[in-house]
């Protein structure tokens, strides 16, 4: 009985785990963050920034594809190995991908890296730049809550930082320990928008851990 418990259990790690291994070890090299501030930094808005939110949010949508994989050898193990570790390695792959097709779909949490994200921090990065921009030297930087100026300190965008995946200073095993608690969704809420509007972030209503 406790050995089954034991094979349930690790069925059910390896099909939480297997699906989010993109997003925790595929940018945390240290060439991959050569243009990024070290973590926590606020980080400068630039093209690489954009393109790391679409990388992320390529990684989180291809932990669909592992987790029918997953649920396939599951399935498999379920009929002819181990059914404990089978059942487990099925029930958590497709809580994945049912709770993520929920977010893609309606009603379900939006994914933590989304296209509009990279479109703000577009729109950001062209205010800075263009006829009304901030002021004399514009900076913008993507702190935890949103997107500020480091010069004059306007607020350009009320928009949480989600995990950019940079390597943690938090150490590998304590920083994918954390990765897995908030699967890469920011710790902060953002921030309350100066002028009244509030861009539209859904899925940062957590505290801190
Ligand atoms: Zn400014």
């Amino acid at each position: 009985m406790a050995t089954n418990l034991l094979l349930l259990a690790f069925g059910a790690f390896i099909g939480h785990l297997g699906p989010r291994l993109p997003v925790l070890i595929m940018t945390r090299g240290k060439g991959f963050n050569l243009r990024f501030e070290p973590h926590p930094e606020p980080m400068a808005l630039t093209p690489h920034l954009t393109q790391r939110v679409l990388h992320m949010r390529t990684f989180y949508w291809s932990a669909l594809l592992i987790a029918l994989l997953l649920m396939a050898f599951g399935g498999a193990s379920l009929r002819w190995g181990s059914a404990p570790f089978g059942f487990g390695l099925w029930l958590a792959a497709s809580w994945l991908v049912l709770s993520r097709l929920q977010g893609a779909f309606g009603g379900g949490r939006p994914a933590p890296w989304t296209l509009e994200m990279a479109e703000e921090l577009q729109k950001a990065m062209n205010a800075s730049t263009g006829q009304d921009r901030c002021c004399g030297g514009p900076d913008p930087h993507w702190y935890h809550d949103g997107i500020v100026c480091r010069s004059c300190g306007t607020l350009h965008a009320s928009m949480a930082r989600p995990d950019l995946g940079r390597k943690r200073t938090d150490g590998r095993m304590m920083g994918w320990v954390r990765l897995l608690i908030t699967d890469g969704y920011p710790l902060t809420t953002a921030a309350p928008a100066a002028d009244g509007k509030e861009l539209p972030q859904e899925g940062v209503e957590q505290g801190n851990l």
